[in-house]
């Protein structure tokens, strides 16, 4: 039989738990396949991992890792993956926003062949108006700006084939924008549509600030745009500067020039001075970036490992 490991990041999840894993289950049992569910503990501060340890005495095809603190969703995943050592993988969040039941679907377009099965919401119930237009502002700059397509309204809540999850076991960035990783890699893809829900329990672990870091890690990690960006803006700059110089030339030979023009002054200095600040900054990401990326450390530490009592 084919096998399927279900991975879910876990980082506070205590109040949807349970009822995740009802739900999971009721999905599963109907499923022909070979399974197990895996969570991943990512250094939860509330009693996710004693509700987990309840979740494997009960249920012998369930297993978990915990981390050895909270390293954020990507990395949660990444080690979840990485545990996945036969078989395929469906990534799934615990807070019942992508609905299991969804699963059969994903399993079907994976056994006509494709490798990666993404699910895409075709609505964001529950979401604030404003949240949703950050995340289509965002979809839409990202396609712009990366050479990387990557789909849009689409979370993390996908298949992975076995050959897709050998190809991103092999991209060990610290950078980890899974979304775009999991397009990077190519292969078979292809996108199964659903009604995204609103969170069941719990609250969401992204404000805007983890939002737009999110964001700025996958345009910088995707896309060397805004450096080209800094390029063109000096071009430009200079291009305006050229064209006022042979003004202010021209004035003052055929009109003299009594000493004036201090706010233009202020106005250019000040101008080309934020410019630059700015230039520099977008220099000090990537270059951020690669600082992370030259220390090479290990992406995760696993501090405890449950595997299934019936592994595939
Ligand atoms: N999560 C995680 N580590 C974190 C933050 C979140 O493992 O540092 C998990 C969380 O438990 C959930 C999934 O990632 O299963 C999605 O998180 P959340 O629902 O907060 O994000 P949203 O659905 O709002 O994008
Ligand atoms: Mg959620």
């Amino acid at each position: 039989m084919p096998q399927l490991t279900v991975v879910v990041p876990a980082y506070n999840e205590s109040a949807v738990l349970e009822t995740f894993h009802r739900r999971l289950g009721k999905v599963l049992d109907s499923l022909p396949l070979d399974l197990c569910v895996l969570y991943v503990d990512d250094g939860s501060g509330d009693d996710t991992w004693s509700i987990i340890e309840t979740l494997i005495a009960t249920d012998p095809r369930t297993g978990a890792l915990k981390l050895s603190r909270n390293f954020g969703k990507e990395t949660a995943l990444t080690a979840g993956l990485d545990a996945v050592t036969t078989g395929a993988a469906v990534v799934i969040d615990a807070d019942l926003q992508d609905p299991p039941e969804l699963i059969p679907s994903l399993v079907e377009q994976w056994q006509a062949g494709h490798d990666v099965v993404y699910a895409t919401r075709s609505a964001r119930e529950g979401e604030s108006g404003f949240k949703r237009f950050t995340a289509a502002a965002f979809y839409r700059s990202m396609e712009r700006l990366s050479d990387t397509a990557i789909p849009r309204d689409t979370g993390d809540f996908r298949l992975l084939s076995r050959r897709a999850l050998d190809a991103l076991g092999q991209l060990r960035e610290r950078q980890r924008f899974m979304k775009g990783l999991f397009s990077w890699i190519g292969y078979r893809q292809t996108s199964v549509r659903y009604l995204r829900e609103p969170r069941q329990g719990g609250t969401t672990k992204w404000n805007y600030w983890r939002l737009g870091q999110l964001a700025i890690e996958g345009i910088t990690s995707f896309s060397t745009a805004p450096l080209r960006l800094a390029t063109w803006v000096g071009l430009a700059s200079a291009g305006l500067a050229f064209v006022y110089g042979i003004m202010v030339l021209v004035k003052s030979l055929f009109y003299g020039d009594p000493v004036r023009g201090y706010p233009t002054l202020m106005l250019v200095i000040l101008f080309l001075g934020g410019v630059q600040l700015l230039a520099l900054g977008v220099i000090g990401e990537y270059l951020g970036r690669n600082y992370a990326e030259s220390k090479q450390r290990p992406l995760y530490f696993i501090e405890e490992q449950r595997l299934p009592r019936n592994p595939h």
